[in-house]
């Protein structure tokens, strides 16, 4: 058959029209886009191959191939997968088949306000599968060959991304896909060994394939003159070509899992914990998270994204995507990947998805549990006191939730005379590490009690606080609640800018001398997040610096006879110090909280505490 010129489907067209008329913030995704159609063609092949094994012809091994000509100026990304028989080629690369892409299209389209630079980056981040190649070229050329068929059948294509494409007949005896870039006079950075290395590297690195390129090596210039690099005839592999969230959790070592969270949160001391998981059910995807041992400079930056990569069948979308963990864990770092979203996946559909809500959570019950797998390793008194060492294994225990759907990719737990001891050694006490991890994070997680409404019992339980029996943040609600005089009703606590200033509070004068403990808190979350929580376990929070104390059945008739008396015996006084007072104070009443100091300042039930009042003027409001 000749030659034959076919018109683009409509919508393909526009698309062009538009990815060859936009400014583009982010070109290099072409790279991303072209590699991952060649790592699709090769696991196509591989699973027509399982009942075809004669597919697979005389190259069982399956690779892409980046190379370039800086003469003729062109950029080719080759691979031996499935390939394309001519019918294919012109249906595959003159449609748009897929649905995602078509809706991105008539979003675009529906949305007359975007202009030409608008829609540039939005494609920018969509990335537009084959046809992104036109950001940097001016035309493409596809050679191909689909497996099984002749080398007689093999198909070119061609376009300039206008209108048109060309379609012949050639003879390929190779199998698969090359398709070349004839690149545009402004894309000359892509004739680099060194830019593409670093393009594959970001965004293609975990492809499973092994992506070659070929060596170059220094060259010295004729006398006097410089030298250069040139390409030679060796080829290297210039990606992991392994994506390590794919393999058994039972085939890597702790030192793998550490390398690597080293790697993508670019930290240099290693993570406290990580968990790893192949989540199955209607959403299907791997999560595997790490928590940090150390807090990030710009930590309290509430804008800064959670630290989780995104991918979609192991080619990278997007850093940060914060759509996968709510703000208070945005200490967390790690990898999901997904095996239903759309490569073209864009920040805003991500907010919108109903597979993402689906990891989000699945992500949150995970950390909380890798939370309280440490929590519960901590030594809570002198009995437990072994500092049992329990190293090589970072994973947390499955959370006991009952909407658990994760099918751990591992079946066993390393033990602590594997190798993986030395690389943990650091932390070799397990019981010290929830301590670290709530020195660090602790007062991001408490924002999750006014954030996280259906996880905050959970939270609740994770939190640590000193107290007047402890200096140090290791009293959880719970070793409270254990400790509470008989009679006791409420949970006391008190909100103060330092640990000195809370146990000097004359407001705790009546609790130390009946010896009822109260929660000392002083970070600056505290005011906010303890709004959240009105109680325990059952058990009431009461601030101590609100409303009358009321300290219920812990105060004895005697007590409450003499309180009485003395409100009446001082009515006269209260009226002239209310009449003195009246621009100042709302009230002034007589009070059993107080022991040795004469009077203190307290507030209302529902009023804004001294504390909050505080901060909020200091922040100028
Ligand atoms: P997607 O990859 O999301 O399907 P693309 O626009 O990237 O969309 O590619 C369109 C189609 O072109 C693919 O679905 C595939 O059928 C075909 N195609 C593209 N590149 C190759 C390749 N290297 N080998 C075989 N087919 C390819
Ligand atoms: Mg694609």
């Amino acid at each position: 058959m000749s030659k034959q010129t076919l018109s683009f489907q409509a919508e393909v067209a526009q698309l062009l029209h538009l990815v060859t008329h936009s400014l583009y913030s982010n070109k290099e995704i072409f790279l991303r886009e072209l590699v991952s159609n060649a790592s699709d063609a090769c696991d196509k092949l591989r699973f027509e191959a399982l009942d075809q094994p004669a597919l697979y012809e005389d190259a069982p091994n399956l690779e892409v191939r980046v190379t370039f000509d800086k003469a003729a100026r062109t950029l080719t990304i080759s691979d031996n997968g499935i390939g394309l028989s001519e019918q294919e080629a012109i249906d595959n690369l003159g449609t748009i088949a897929k649905s995602g892409t078509k809706d991105f299209m008539s979003r675009l389209s529906s949305d007359q306000k975007a202009t030409a630079s608008q829609q540039g980056q939005l494609i920018g981040q969509f990335g537009v599968g084959f046809y992104s190649g036109f950001i940097v070229a001016d035309r493409i050329t596809v050679e191909s060959r689909r497996a099984g068929l002749p080398a007689s059948e093999g198909v070119r294509w061609v376009s300039a991304g206008s209108g048109d494409f060309e379609v012949e007949r050639i003879d390929r005896p190779q199998r698969g896909t090359s398709v070349t870039l004839h690149l545009r006079a402004d894309a000359d950075e892509y004739l680099n060994t060194w830019k593409l290395k670093g393009i594959i590297a970001k965004y293609s690195d975990h492809i499973s394939l092994p992506i070659l390129m070929r060596k170059e090596e220094w060259k010295e210039g004729e006398e006097g003159k410089g030298g250069d690099m040139v390409l030679t005839d060796e080829w290297e592999t210039v990606n992991q070509a392994s994506a390590l969230w794919t393999r058994p959790k039972k085939d890597l070592a702790p030192e793998q899992y550490i390398e690597f969270y080293k790697q993508i949160s670019h930290d240099s001391e290693p993570p406290l914990a990580w968990s790893h998981n192949r989540v199955e059910g209607s959403t299907e995807y791997t999560q595997l998270l790490y928590i940090p041992a150390k807090a990030p400079f710009d930590l309290w930056n509430r804008d800064k994204k959670a630290g989780v990569k995104l991918y979609v069948k192991r080619v990278f979308i997007m850093d940060e995507a914060e759509a996968l963990l709510p703000a208070y864990l945005r200490f967390v770092k790690g990898v999901v990947d997904s095996a239903d979203l759309p490569l073209n996946v864009s920040r805003e559909l991500l907010q919108e998805s109903r597979d993402v809500r689906a990891i989000r959570d699945g992500n949150t019950r995970r950390v909380l549990s890798m939370l309280e797998d440490l929590a519960n390793k901590q030594k809570t008194g002198p009995e437990s006191g072994e500092g049992k060492i329990d190293i090589g294994s970072g994973e947390a225990v499955p959370a006991p939730t009952p909407t658990q759907d994760v099918t751990d990719v591992a079946d066993k737990r390393a033990d602590a005379t594997t190798p993986a001891a030395e690389a943990a050694a650091e932390y070799a006490d397990e019981s010290e590490k929830y301590a670290r991890f709530y020195a660090e994070f602790g007062a991001v997680l408490k924002e999750g009690l006014g954030e996280d409404f259906s996880h905050r019992e959970r939270i609740a339980r994770l939190l640590r606080f000193a107290s007047t029996a402890s200096d140090t943040a290791s009293v959880s609600f719970a070793d409270y609640k254990s400790r509470m005089k008989e009679g006791q009703e409420a949970i006391y606590y008190i909100t103060a800018e330092t640990l000195a200033a809370a146990k000097n509070s004359p407001q705790l004068e009546v609790f130390r001398k009946k010896g009822i403990e109260v929660l000392l808190m002083t970070d600056r979350v505290d005011e906010w997040a303890l709004g959240y929580l009105n109680e325990f376990d059952g058990t009431p929070l009461q601030s101590v610096a609100k409303g009358a104390v009321d300290l219920g059945r812990l105060q004895d008739e005697a007590e409450k006879k003499a309180a009485e008396e003395a409100a009446e015996s001082f009515k006269p006084l209260l009226a002239r110090l209310k009449d003195a007072l009246k621009d100042k104070a709302e009230d002034v009443r007589v009070t059993t909280r107080l022991v040795d100091s004469p009077a203190c300042l307290v507030v209302q039930e529902h009023g804004m505490s001294t504390q909050l009042a505080r901060l909020l003027k200091q922040a100028g409001q």
